[in-house]
């Protein structure tokens, strides 16, 4: 099958968060497993833009609202990926630093998609599968069926896969006219709550929607950012497909921003030079647990709770556990979690901003994981954890319930709670600190058990496949 994946992100080339890494590893499967995937995405002033070598594929030119553009499609010479690579110039709208945060970024992403359907209507054959990824993605399957100028598009099946619900790419009826010329009887098909909402038409339009987990499909239904009877009256074409974890980049053995690699055999050792180099870069207490959070300092992951959460810990506990931090989003939560630096010197350190490197050291050198969040759709920080060893303590939601078993059932091997409050949480951290303390054994046993999980693509690419095959 001949698939083509648009999307916003796809790691290495530009990374945000869990969209980039399954936009990355899930064409690669698919080519792996004799498809063929293509990602096309927009061309932003990245590192890996820069690296590597490219050859133009298409130049074409359409117009968004009164506004002429001419766009670029270029693509990677190589293959290096294990996939085709292509990438969408626009000058002056696309080729920014950043993938998102600018004011036109619903000029921008628009332009993007309708680069992508135009460039489509020039290729010479069909393919299999117009496969979109969240809101910046979500027009497409509508302008594929009810766009005059791309109508001969409309006979190819599309997919949508929801990364994230809770950003939709609202946009008034006063952009309505940035959309190429469409079936006015067809309005009511970019339309939720009086507004143009796109991830709801992506919903309504393709031919299929899927999910990155099946708990979060269920939640989708009742908290969903306002779209909640969307996904009651749609359920019947939605699909719940846990996301896998690239191993080529989430690997112990042979993981490259790592120095002390392990296995599950050696999982004791590695981990212990890791946390050591940890505990001396962060002026940490190596003796101590080491407990981390990764990710957007954002209230979906409920950031604004881990200040309050680290003080009432730390006074349970006596100080008697490592808190590090890694992320960066909400200005008066990057304030608050830089204040601790100073009061729990020696136990507690954090670093705002985005790290790629750190990231796996502190997977690899972490005891155990904190993952609060209020909304978790698949959450990838948890199964990265999980293969290297480090103990997930998360909230029993979304993916996280689907990927997570509490140490207290049967031959569980993480740390679950409720509530996203303070006082679950700390209840969390204290189980934590009291398996780290006076139950090494189980810990142990826990490590391994975790490390030997298949969360491998392979298993995902199939049900894709399956997905993708419905539609013939
Ligand atoms: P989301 O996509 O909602 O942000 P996921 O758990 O699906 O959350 O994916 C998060 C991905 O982004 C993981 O690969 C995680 O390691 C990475 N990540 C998030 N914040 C940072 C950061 N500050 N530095 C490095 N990597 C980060």
């Amino acid at each position: 099958m001949e698939i083509i994946h648009v999307s916003a992100e796809c790691y290495p080339v530009a990374k945000a968060g869990g969209l980039g890494d399954v936009v990355g590893a899930l064409p690669k499967y698919q080519t792996a497993m004799g498809h063929y995937a293509k990602v096309v995405m927009p061309m932003y002033r990245t590192k890996f833009l820069y690296q590597n070598d490219w050859a133009i594929d298409f130049k074409g030119n359409a117009t968004m609202g009164d506004r002429y553009f001419e766009y670029t499609v270029i693509k990677e010479k190589t293959n290096k990926l294990g996939f085709d690579l292509y990438l969408v110039d626009i000058n002056g709208l696309l080729d920014r630093e950043k993938v998102y945060g600018y004011s036109d970024d619903t000029e921008r992403f628009l332009a993007f998609q309708i680069a992508v359907v135009d460039w489509l209507s020039h290729w010479e054959h069909h393919p299999d599968i117009i496969h979109c990824h969240d809101h910046q993605a979500g027009l497409i399957p509508f302008m594929v069926k009810y766009c005059y100028d791309y109508n001969k598009l409309a006979s190819i099946p599309t997919v949508f896969t929801i990364h994230n619900g809770q950003y939709q790419g609202w946009m008034g009826w006063d952009k309505s006219h940035l959309i190429p010329r469409w079936d006015n009887w067809k309005s009511g098909l970019l339309e939720w709550k009086k507004n143009i909402n796109p991830l709801a038409s992506a919903v309504k339009n393709a031919w299929k929607v899927t999910t990155v987990s099946h708990s979060y499909l269920e939640e989708l239904r009742y908290n969903s950012n306002g779209l909640e009877a969307l996904f009651e009256y749609e359920k019947g074409k939605c699909v719940g497909i846990l996301n896998g974890i690239d191993a080529d980049v989430w690997n112990p053995e042979t993981d490259t921003y790592l120095k002390d690699h392990f296995t599950v055999e050696t999982v004791a050792e590695g981990k212990a030079a890791s946390k050591k180099l940890l505990c001396q870069q962060f002026n940490l207490d190596e003796n101590k647990a080491l407990i981390i959070f990764i990710g957007r300092l954002v209230g979906e992951k409920a950031a604004d709770l881990l200040p309050d959460a680290i003080l009432s810990s730390m006074y349970a506990l006596n100080n008697g556990v490592n808190f590090l931090i890694l992320g960066s989003g909400d200005p008066h939560v990057e304030w608050q979690l830089k204040q601790l630096a100073g009061q729990y010197q020696g136990n507690y350190n954090v670093v705002i901003g985005y790290n790629e490197t750190l990231s796996h050291l502190m997977y690899a050198g972490a005891d155990f994981l904190l993952m609060p969040s209020r909304v978790e759709p698949c959450g990838l920080n948890q199964m990265y954890a999980m293969q290297y060893g480090t103990v997930p303590i998360v909230r029993n939601t979304g993916g996280l319930r689907d990927t997570v078993v509490d140490m207290g059932d049967w031959q569980g091997w993480g740390i679950r709670f409720n509530h996203a409050s303070v006082g679950d949480i700390t209840h969390g951290i204290t189980r934590a600190a009291g398996l780290f303390d006076h139950g090494q054994t189980h810990f142990g046993w826990m490590r391994q058990r975790m490390m030997e999980i298949d969360n491998s693509w392979e298993n995902a690419v199939q049900q894709y496949i399956n997905v993708y095959t419905s539609l013939k």
